[in-house]
């Protein structure tokens, strides 16, 4: 079947507020560089053609798909803490995709040029930074970890200036929506309570059908956010995953990982690391991240208000009871998680302090996190003093009286990853790339692919150079 673009533009149906009608603006020489053949079949795009001089103008935002109706979004958030008027200021949406299996995906182009939203930036993204995305969030969607996706990268041949001329490139987004908890934030200080309603209907349902009769939809929707938010936070402290910058404006409303800036993975376990350049007090430290979404949460929560309850006070009774949820949540869904990693299989209240104690022994020693799931599982041992620490010893003969073989094997081998975009191995990619050489970007991305145990093949743990991580750090908005 000869499938190909099949958009709908229902985002153009909202407030014009929300939004601004926004073309690409071209690059100079498109060069499609990466293409993603298997997520292009899902979304029904198969039919492009990846050596096509049209496909390369398209994902360089030169030429419109048909159907497309390019618009930038505007949102607003707290970036560390403050609130700030924002937008799209360098991504265009192209549309909405429905796919064969009639999904609707949003189709955005990141880099493509200046919005009205741009304030004092270029639109423009490094090709560096559009390659890190493009690893970072299919490593995640392969982790299976909600996340938005990366379907192309194309060079634009326009210089990005940051502190040296850098290529410029493009990268297709692919997203549930791109609806934040920034966006409610907009609509609820520039928008009448109708159109907040609007807003509100809309996202129901786009991504809570199931809510569409609830008698307080609001309080329903944010119920349905928090639990989506608490499962994902679950999801990255499962796999080490810090994201960088979880500012409310970078919080999807679906529930997806969103915005691959200053992202990075953990190797030794400590919840106080820290890798972005401009996150020098640890607000969004790898520990600190579930405390984070409930903050995000309760901003969420303060821009439903008014649809919460017409009276301010029983609204606020109401959010505050239903943010009071998180934590106790949280904790029970955290648990059962890392009681996945250890491979138990038939929890009892006890195995918490089995819990506590590994994870104190970890940071002690300071061990890496990834690959002491590995040698616990296989029964190997690691270089790190763990080993040979009497404590570890009586722990690890608790751990053994509460496995169930097989069943404990399984539950650790899907549960724990063996390979994943370790700090290192991401940075040497990324250079290669950028002076020409693509091949270990290549191979990095294609063994992000089988992250966890497999039969059919060897993996051994990936082995980190010492004190990488001691001058590592990462970037936003490259
Ligand atoms: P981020 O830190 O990536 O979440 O971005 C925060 C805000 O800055 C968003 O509104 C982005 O659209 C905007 N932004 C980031 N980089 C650029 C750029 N190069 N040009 C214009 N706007 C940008
Ligand atoms: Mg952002």
């Amino acid at each position: 079947m000869n499938q190909t673009w099949n958009f709908q533009n229902t985002y153009t149906s909202l407030p014009q507020k929300l939004f601004s009608f926004q073309d690409p603006v071209p690059g100079l020489e498109p060069k499609l560089v990466l293409f993603n053949d298997a997520l292009a079949a899902d979304l029904g795009l198969s039919s492009l053609d990846a050596n096509a001089e049209e496909t390369a103008a398209i994902f360089a935002g030169n030429l419109l798909p048909e159907g497309a109706k390019p618009l930038a979004q505007a949102y607003a958030g707290h970036q560390f803490g403050h609130f700030n008027i924002l937008g799209d200021g360098r991504a265009v949406l192209l549309g909405e995709q429905i796919t064969p299996q009639n999904e609707r995906f949003d189709i955005q182009l990141k880099g493509a040029g200046q919005t009205p939203y741009s304030r004092r930036g270029d639109g423009r993204a490094t090709f560096s930074s559009m390659l890190r995305e493009y690893l970072m969030s299919e490593a995640m969607h392969h982790l299976g970890i909600p996340t938005t996706r990366s379907l192309a990268v194309a060079k634009t041949g326009l210089p990005v200036y940051r502190e040296k001329i850098n290529e410029g490139a493009v990268l297709t987004r692919i997203a549930a929506s791109h609806i934040r908890v920034g966006t409610f934030q907009f609509i609820r200080q520039f928008g009448t309570e109708e159109e907040l309603q609007a807003f509100l209907d809309y996202t129901i349902d786009r991504h809570y059908p199931a809510l569409k009769n609830e008698e307080n939809k609001a309080l329903a929707l944010l119920k349905a956010v928090m639990d989506k938010q608490i499962d994902l936070m679950v999801h990255w402290i499962r796999v080490g995953f810090i994201h960088g910058v979880m500012n409310t404006d970078n919080m999807s409303i679906a529930g997806e990982t969103i915005d691959y800036g200053p992202c990075a993975f953990l190797n030794i376990y400590d919840p106080k690391t820290v890798f972005s350049s401009i996150d020098q007090n640890g607000r969004y430290a790898f520990g600190n991240q579930a405390l984070i979404a409930r903050w995000n949460l309760a901003v969420f929560a303060g821009s439903l208000m008014p649809l919460i309850d017409s009276d301010e006070e029983k609204a606020l009774a109401l959010a505050q009871y239903a943010i009071d949820q998180f934590h106790p949540l949280f904790m029970e869904k955290w648990y059962a998680m890392m009681y996945q990693k250890l491979g138990i299989t038939k929890p009892q209240e006890e195995d918490k302090t089995l819990v506590n104690e590994i994870l104190e022994l970890l940071e002690i020693h300071k061990v890496d996190y990834t690959n002491f799931f590995y040698h616990l599982r296989f029964g190997t041992k690691g270089k790190a003093t763990i080993y040979s620490d009497d404590t570890f010893s009586k722990w690890y003969k608790k751990w053994e009286k509460r496995q169930s073989g097989a069943a404990s094997y399984a539950m650790m081998d899907t549960n724990n990853p063996i390979l994943i975009p370790r700090n290192h191995l991401v940075e040497e990619a990324l250079d290669a790339y950028v002076k020409g050489d693509a091949s270990v970007f290549n191979d990095l991305l294609e063994q992000l692919q089988q992250p966890y145990y497999n039969e059919q093949r060897e993996t051994i743990p990936q082995l980190v150079p010492a004190d990488f991580d001691t001058c590592y750090q990462t970037f936003c908005g490259t």
